[in-house]
């Protein structure tokens, strides 16, 4: 089962040169809708690739065109690799993730008028959230260890002070 086959259930819908992924039938939360691409592994971001571990940064290949949104349909699992459904999704709805899921840090980061009333407004990557955002969303695993890794520093940085 190649990956190009299973996304032919999704379509890239393009309107004034910006793109949409949306779904050409209808799924249940929780249902896998697809795998995540990875035959293209990269150690740097760009806009057609997904974070799945701390150095690396998969080429999505047609999910690139999946949009960012405060409060997703969707949820990229870098550890099955595979794109599920956390709400009922009708035919024909645009797909959208929550890219500080995946991202830590994004290099080109955007202001976000997805209009939700959780919206975080500037999407750079999950380093640039508060805690109170973040543990309201579905988070990757290697997002949870570069913030512990991050907290875990600022309690050296402590230490340092008061050790002088
Ligand atoms: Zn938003």
């Amino acid at each position: 089962m190649t990956s190009t086959t299973v996304m032919e259930t999704l379509a890239i819908k393009t309107e004034n040169k910006f793109r949409t992924l949306v779904t050409k039938r209808a799924y249940k939360k929780g249902e896998v809708i697809c795998p995540i691409p990875s035959e293209n592994i990269l150690d740097k971001p760009n806009r057609f690739t997904v974070q799945i571990a701390r150095d690396k940064h998969t080429h999505v290949g047609k999910l690139a065109a999946l949009n960012h949104s405060c409060d997703p349909n969707v949820i990229l699992d870098t550890e099955s690799m595979v794109m599920i459904a956390c709400k009922d999704i009708e035919k024909g709805e645009e797909l959208f993730f929550f890219y500080p899921s995946t991202e830590w840090e994004m290099n080109a980061p955007f202001i976000c008028l997805c209009g939700s009333s959780n919206c975080i407004h500037v999407v750079a990557g999950a380093r640039f959230l508060p805690l109170s955002t973040l543990e309201h969303h579905y988070l990757n695993p290697h997002i949870r260890e570069e913030m512990i890794d991050l907290l875990n520093a600022t309690k050296k940085n402590l230490t340092k002070l008061t050790a002088e």
